[in-house]
This record gives C-alpha cells, sequence and structure tokens, in this order.
C-alpha cells in the first residue's frame, strides 16, 4: 500500500499523461503504482545511488511491469532526454536538493509540461525555481501524513509571468488561503522554533541583525495567517 504522502503526489499526474520520470525513485513504487493503475502510462524511474537503484529494479521486475519501466542510474535529469517524457515527478527530499536538479540541466526541461514537486523541507526554493524557469505553481497540497507534514507543490509550463510576493513565496498562495489543519500545526511549530532561534542569535557577541530582521518578517507573516 502506497503511503498517503505518495498517493497525494500521484493524484496531480495529468488525466494524460504519456511518461513521466520518478527522479530520485528508490524503491520505485510511485511509478509502479501508476502503471498498475493506468495501462496506458510509461515511467522512467531514476537513481543515482546503487542500492535504491537496484530496489527499483528488483520492484519493477517482481510487479512484471519492465516493458512500461524503464530504470536508469544517474544523478538527477541527466539520465533523459530532452522531449522524452511531459511530467517530471520528484518526491522526498530537500526543496533546494529539488531546485538543484532541475536548475542543473533545464535543457532536459524542453517539452515537461508539468512538474510535481514533494519537498520535505524548504518548499519556498521550489516557489523561487517556478519564478525563474518558466513555470507556474498551479495547485499546492500540504497533509499530515502519519505524524509528518508534508507539502506537493505542482508546476505548469506557462508563458505568462507569475508573481508572487515573499510572503507567499515563504508560506505558499495556495496553501495560506485554504490554512487547513496540517498547516496550522506546522507553522505554530515553525513560530515557536524561530522565536528560539531570535533569542539564541540575542545572546551571541556580534548578533547578526539581517537574519534576525528576516526572522521576524516572517513571525509576522507567520502570526498574520494564524490569527
Ligand atoms: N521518491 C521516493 C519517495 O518519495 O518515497 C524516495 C525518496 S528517498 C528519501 C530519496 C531518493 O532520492 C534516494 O533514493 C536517493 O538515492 C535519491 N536521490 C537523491 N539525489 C538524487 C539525484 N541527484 N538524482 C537521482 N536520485 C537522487
Amino acid at each position: 500500500e502506497l503511503s498517503n504522502r505518495l498517493k497525494q503526489v500521484i493524484e496531480f499526474l495529468p488525466e494524460d499523461v504519456r511518461k513521466f520520470a520518478d527522479i530520485g525513485s528508490d524503491h520505485a513504487y510511485l511509478p509502479c503504482a501508476v502503471c498498475l493503475e493506468r495501462p496506458h502510462v510509461q515511467a522512467i524511474a531514476c537513481e543515482v545511488n546503487r542500492g535504491p537503484y537496484e530496489s527499483a529494479q528488483s520492484q519493477v521486475n517482481k510487479m512484471n511491469l519492465q516493458d512500461r519501466i524503464d530504470v536508469r542510474l544517474g544523478n538527477g535529469l541527466e539520465v533523459i532526454e530532452p522531449n522524452e517524457v511531459d511530467t517530471i515527478v520528484i518526491a522526498g527530499m530537500g526543496g533546494s536538493l529539488i531546485r538543484s536538479i532541475l536548475e542543473n540541466h533545464p535543457e532536459k526541461l524542453e517539452g515537461v509540461t508539468r512538474l510535481i514537486l514533494q519537498p520535505n523541507i524548504d518548499a519556498s526554493s521550489i516557489r523561487e525555481f517556478s519564478l525563474n524557469y518558466g513555470y507556474q505553481l498551479i495547485a499546492e497540497r500540504i497533509i499530515n501524513d502519519e505524524g509528518y507534514i508534508y507539502e506537493v507543490l505542482v508546476l505548469e509550463k506557462s508563458d505568462q509571468a507569475q508573481q508572487l510576493t515573499d510572503k507567499e513565496i515563504y508560506l505558499g498562495p495556495f496553501l495560506m488561503k485554504e490554512k487547513n489543519s496540517a498547516f496550522k500545526e506546522k507553522w505554530q511549530h515553525v513560530l515557536e522554533k524561530k522565536q528560539k532561534i531570535i533569542e539564541q542569535i540575542k545572546q551571541a557577541k556580534n548578533p547578526d541583525q539581517n537574519k534576525i530582521n528576516l526572522f521576524e518578517q516572517q513571525k509576522s507573516w507567520i502570526k498574520e495567517e494564524l490569527q
């Protein structure tokens, strides 16, 4: 049984997806689940580490999906060709790692109309990426799956310039509007942590005033939304 987190990710695969890449696929559970459910979809499961790459291969063999899921060993987008896939999934990593995987090979994003990204932390890095690379944030989800908070961000290729305020980049424009219980739980926790960090910085010999100002700004954004 697939985790709720990965089920949320799958829900954002477009109806007409033809072939997608799952970067950092580990056991290839996600592409296997999709291909078992949807007989016309093809996938590439990509892994940079040999151990997970071998687990992906054996899972694909076990499910008898070798003819529809190609398992490839290599770093990030290196192992896919431009225009080979229409959708890319990257889940279960930090947001800044996801961002750097995308930014390392922008040429591989040719023909990729949708990115479904599930950062464990630092979702704001992905919102910043979207502003600079011609993608528009079209949906966001935040969920609590067995005590852990996860965010899923969906980006779609777009010619239109997207506008996001710094506050929206930080909190997520869609998540701010929906303000569900996972959102409140996450930001309440962050607020408390920020306060502690600010106090620690103030106790240093040479307190970093820029950092304090930034954290105070973030605190006030959070407070505005948690009212
Ligand atoms: N995507 C799965 C999920 O969400 O359950 C697995 C997440 S697992 C925590 C992260 C995986 O990403 C690891 O198997 C790791 O080897 C792989 N990974 C990390 N950096 C990568 C990169 N640059 N290219 C491909 N895979 C990478």
